[in-house]
């Protein structure tokens, strides 16, 4: 028997996480189980945990849309006892039993090997938001980033937090975006040169396109502030969206599209092929710098996830949250 998260539902609709013990013979079918070491705790876990199940497809239910471990036996070829994994997106934790659990069974198609230089710590630091912050970097690139400063929105958040260290490591001037005036020493120690309030920015747009200032953006927030950063990127630059923690709809107008050629790039983690894993996976190993990463973490362990995952949907959680579920 091991501990895992459980999510369950009442007969009332309300649901309830609890750390219980449970089996080999509970987890859900897949060719390689997993002795999960580390998870973490993202937004989308917060929904998972949260009173109203969120994303949850079954239950009950163990979250935990990441996870990295040790293969402890496995029916792939690919994959032996003893070799180090990494797991992000494939709607792990959603529809499938995730990594908030010592033990995890997966398919070995969502598996990815451990970059090497990383070790399964280090790789949770970065879980699925810095996997995101990544991918959305990629896509800046691919479309070109113009010069001037590139705007990180939700910065002090985990996928903005990522966004920022990366940037500002490519030698890119940062402007991040933040809600928390306090953590601007935090957003500056990882490459920040600008911190913009998020007030600033969230009114609803009054003018479709205002002056260009911003070379690109990886924008964590979605709804009124991007609708208004669009018309300040400049011409020809991209926006990376990645999530919507600021709301899902989107008041704008075409006309920066049409008038200054502004690209707006979509980033989902939750698919991407195994190519394009292994590829952020080693961009990231060389181009995150490690001591920054740390500065981003905090721990924490499988009986503080029903608070966590409450805090990070109130956007209260700094960075990063590592779960030690073995702790
Ligand atoms: P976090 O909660 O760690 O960060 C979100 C940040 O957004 C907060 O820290 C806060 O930053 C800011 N924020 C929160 N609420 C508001 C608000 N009402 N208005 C403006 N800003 C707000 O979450 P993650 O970084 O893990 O995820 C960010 C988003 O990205 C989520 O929507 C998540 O679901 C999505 N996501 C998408 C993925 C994909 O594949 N596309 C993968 C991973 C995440 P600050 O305090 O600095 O203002």
């Amino acid at each position: 028997m091991f501990n895992a998260l459980v999510v369950s539902k009442n007969e009332d609709g309300k649901t309830n996480a609890a750390v219980e013990q449970i089996g080999l013979d509970d987890l859900p079918a897949g060719d390689v189980t997993v002795a999960v070491e580390y998870s973490t705790v993202n937004y989308k876990d917060g929904l998972c945990i949260g009173p109203g199940g969120g994303l949850v497809r079954n239950y009950p239910h163990v979250p935990g849309i990441d996870f990295a471990g040790t293969v402890e036996a496995s029916d792939d070829a690919r994959y032996k006892a003893g070799d180090k994994v990494v797991l992000t997106g494939w709607r792990v934790g959603e529809a499938h039993w995730g990594g908030h659990s010592q033990k995890a069974r997966v398919k070995a198609d969502w598996l990815v090997p451990l970059p090497s230089g990383l070790d399964t710590r280090q790789a949770m630091a970065i879980g699925t938001a810095g996997f995101t912050a990544m991918l959305a970097v990629m896509a800046l690139e691919d479309h070109g980033i113009k010069d001037g400063p590139v705007l990180v929105t939700g910065a002090a958040g985990g996928v903005g937090s990522v966004a920022t260290a990366i940037l500002a490591q490519l030698g890119h001037e940062v402007a991040a975006v933040t809600g928390r005036p306090e953590t601007a020493d935090y957003l500056t120690s990882l490459g920040a040169t600008q911190i913009v309030a998020r007030e600033e920015l969230n009114e609803t747009v009054k003018r479709p396109l205002e002056g260009e200032v911003w070379g690109g953006c990886v924008d964590a927030v979605g709804g009124e502030m991007l609708a208004r950063l669009l018309g300040q990127i400049k011409y020809g630059g991209s926006v990376a969206a990645v999530g919507l923690a600021g709301g899902a709809g989107l008041p704008a107008t075409v006309i920066p599209f049409l008038l200054r050629g502004v690209n707006l790039l979509g980033i989902d983690s939750v698919m991407q092929p195994y190519e394009n894993r292994l590829r952020a996976w080693e961009r990231i190993a060389k181009d995150l710098p490690m001591d920054k990463l740390e500065a981003m973490v905090h721990s924490s362990v499988l009986s503080d996830l029903p608070e966590l995952g409450r805090d990070i949907l109130k956007g209260q959680v700094k960075g990063r949250v590592v779960v030690d579920v073995n702790a």
